[in-house]
């Protein structure tokens, strides 16, 4: 396998079957050695950290898999109002954010106005930070309103770049095509673009993660977030297996080697699984994390599956502690991308 890992290092690329063998590695010290090598180059031992606000649980989509689709009965639904989440956004710079993600379901109660009201109250009360969206499939036009009104970056996984795939994990009312529609536009109009998929979700294949990884090479993202599949209450996968750690780290790995300069987060989910899973995220070659900045009293029920490790931006102290102690440094600023260009 060494020479596969040498192969990803040296050209950024492999087969097809070369990556479906390192997906499967069980001794992964020389692929995460080789991720950190890459990962030290452009960004040293930086973590990069983003407020992470999730202002309402409602959503229009049946997606199988979310604790949050519109189908769910049991579910205490809450909205956050534009003083509530600025109010966020002020105690997240108290603490050195420098970057508010904005995310929810699909709620169509804000109208392209309010948000755009809200992304420019944000940029006029704290014009050194970066805003971003995760607040799914809109039309382009909406989509460049809320650029206009100043948010710069959107996070949109594409879940799946298999249609076979696609239509096993959601309703036939939602399409792939749709979904990478918005992410051409989104690239289009100048967002720095965010996608990635789920690890481990229900009827997932090895030739599904390559044509994610293919898919990936195509639209060439700013920022790529995975993490593993966990079951949620309630949903028609409920009772389904979860996700594997080793399998979501060996992809992390294979990520930041094929895509050097790419942010890539240590996600949520890949904490539920496991109690030292963001760690082992940014020892994979992940160099975000997004500590939570909703508010208390909501933070549970932004459930998108069971025992979701709701991580407050308050602990954020204890955080650089444990992160320092694996050789890191959490940085305060808004975290930009990098290019080729930059280190010319
Ligand atoms: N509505 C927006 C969208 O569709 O992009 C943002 C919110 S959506 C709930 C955020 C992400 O949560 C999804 O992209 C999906 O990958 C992840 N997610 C949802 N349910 C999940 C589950 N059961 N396990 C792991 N991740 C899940």
């Amino acid at each position: 396998m060494k020479a596969t890992i040498d192969k990803l290092f040296r050209t950024g690329d492999a087969s097809n079957e070369e990556l479906k063998a390192l997906m499967d590695l069980c001794d992964n010290e020389g692929l995460k050695e080789a991720a950190v090598a890459r990962r030290k180059e452009h960004y040293g031992t930086a973590v990069y950290i983003r407020g992470l606000i999730e202002f309402s649980n409602h959503c229009r989509n049946n997606c199988f898999y979310c604790g949050i689709r519109a189908a769910q009965k049991d579910l205490r639904r809450y909205r956050l109002g534009k003083s509530e989440i600025l109010s966020c956004c002020n105690e997240g710079y108290k603490l050195g954010l420098r970057t508010f993600v904005l995310q929810s379901g699909e709620d169509n109660e804000y109208s392209d106005e309010a948000l755009c009201n809200i992304i420019y109250s944000i940029k006029s009360s704290h014009p050194d930070c970066a805003v971003a969206l995760s607040i799914g499939e809109k039309s382009r036009a909406s989509y460049q309103a809320y650029f206009n009104a100043g948010a710069e970056r959107y996070l949109l996984r594409h879940e799946t770049a298999s249609p076979r795939h696609y239509a096993r994990l959601h309703p036939t009312s939602m399409s792939i095509e749709n979904r990478k529609r918005c992410l051409w536009d989104l690239k289009d109009i100048g967002y720095q673009v965010g996608s990635g998929f789920m690890v481990g979700s229900p009827f997932q294949t090895l030739d599904d993660l390559v044509s994610d990884l293919r898919f990936l090479q195509e639209l060439q993202p700013d920022m790529i977030g995975i993490g593993p599949f966990i079951p949620a209450q309630g949903t028609p996968f409920a009772h389904m297996q979860a996700g594997s750690l080793a399998r979501t780290l060996n992809l992390i790995s294979m990520l930041r080697l094929m895509f050097p300069y790419s942010l890539i987060p240590s996600t949520t989910s890949l904490a539920s699984i496991s109690p030292q899973g963001r760690l082992l995220g940014l020892e994979a070659g992940a160099n975000v994390l997004m500590p939570n900045l909703s508010p208390a009293s909501v933070r549970t029920l932004y459930s998108l599956y069971d025992h979701k490790d709701a991580f407050s931006a308050s602990g954020l102290e204890i955080l650089k502690e444990e992160v320092s102690g694996i050789g890191y440094e959490v940085v305060a600023c808004r975290g930009d991308v990098k290019s080729q260009k930059d280190e010319n």
